[in-house]
């Protein structure tokens, strides 16, 4: 079998998390915490990171640090996984939906101006795949109305939008450290700021808006949450984060590879890279264009027959039963590309050889037709 993309853990993972279990530090408090934040900040170079159990709960807790909440609205993404979404909810918020690009699959940046209100709190850009959403122009409009600006870059570690690594450019940028993530804790997430103000209340808020007094008593001002990532887990961050250079480079080579063999298939649309972003391509996709002759489904039923482990494109949020009733702008895009898009194998330990048989089973579909 071929999987779609699953962990690399051949660093120091087994050292670190050894070190916490013999030393007994296994639980939310710990050096490896205090270094896994650490270094993810200068990573990316930015100056403030919180960790986080999942990355569902480090955009609950940017929205929750900028104050969002019930009767404002905030907008996102509909071909999206549906977390971020989810969070809009959790804090008592309202989602509104706006369409995507064909080419890149993220926010259609220049449809966002139509959909603001004067409820209107933040707009929520999801760099899906790896692709960087059109920053600039996005930061122009969320000026302009007074917008926060909140990054789910959750698929985009290593990622970059004119030399700036995605997840920094915003008022607030997320990561989720899944298991099929680019890097991994078995459950994890970050959520990092340039901003001092949300750097402290964020982590003010994760820990339980604990204050120690004097006399070692806890006390606390408002209500907070317990968002804390165990020690043994961020031992693990810190181990798979050392990896990330390298993992960006696999999964570069190997995307450029998939590109040069489907360039020559016809009705099969590989992925762009957008001039001035680095795309750290998470998963690699296409799009399976009318002209193939093969519907999505069927090309993914091949694959699963031959053992390769294909998904479908995310299903518009706005068609869930919970969204059904959200305001949206026009969604043809969306509803286009979640018909025809496939993530391919993308593991960072998928062989050239691997990369192949993939590639093989799809032209033979073409030639049968
Ligand atoms: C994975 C993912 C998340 C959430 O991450 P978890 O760690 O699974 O909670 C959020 N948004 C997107 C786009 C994702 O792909």
């Amino acid at each position: 079998m071929i999987p779609l993309c699953i962990p690399e853990i051949r660093g120091n993972e087994w050292k670190y998390i050894k070190e916490c279990l013999d030393t007994n530090w296994v639980s939310s408090v710990g050096s490896y915490v205090d270094k896994f934040e650490k270094d993810f900040a200068d990573y990316l170079n930015c100056k403030f990171s919180v960790v986080t159990m999942n990355g569902t709960s480090s955009l609950e807790l940017a929205l929750r640090t900028l104050g969002i909440g019930e009767g404002d609205e905030v907008i996102v993404s509909s071909m999206t996984f549906i977390s971020p979404v989810n969070t809009i909810r959790y804090v008592g918020a309202e989602p509104v939906f706006v369409d995507v690009c064909r080419d890149s699959f993220v926010m259609d940046v220049t449809k966002i101006e139509e959909l603001i209100t004067s409820k209107t709190k933040a707009i929520m850009p999801v760099h899906i795949y790896g692709h960087a959403v059109e920053m600039d122009l996005l930061k122009e409009i969320a000026k302009r109305y007074n917008l926060y600006v909140i990054e789910d870059a959750t698929e985009a570690l290593g990622s970059e939008y004119k030399g700036e690594k995605l997840g920094t450019i915003g008022d607030i940028g997320c990561f989720s450290f899944n298991g099929n993530k680019l890097i991994t804790t078995g459950a994890g997430g970050m959520m990092v700021t340039n901003n001092e103000d949300y750097g402290h209340r964020a982590k003010y808020l994760s820990t339980q808006t604990k204050t120690v007094l004097e006399n070692g008593a806890f006390y606390h001002e408002e209500i907070g949450f317990n968002y804390r990532m165990p020690n043994v887990l961020a031992a693990m961050g810190v181990a798979q984060l050392e990896m990330v250079p390298e993992f960006v480079e696999i999964k570069r080579r190997n995307a450029k590879f998939y590109n040069e063999l489907f360039e020559k298939v016809k009705g099969i649309k590989p992925v762009i890279e957008r001039e001035g972003t680095i795309n750290c391509y998470w998963l690699y996709s296409i799009l399976v264009e009318d002209e193939f002759g093969a519907s999505r489904d069927q090309v993914i039923k091949v694959l699963k027959e031959r053992g390769v482990q294909a998904r479908p494109f995310f299903m518009p949020v706005h068609d869930m039963p919970p969204y059904k009733e959200c305001r949206h702008g026009d969604m043809s895009i969306t509803n286009e590309i979640s018909l025809k898009g496939i993530n391919l194998p993308s593991s960072v330990s998928i062989t050239e050889n691997e990369i192949l048989t993939v590639f093989q089973a799809i032209k033979e579909i073409s030639l049968k037709r």
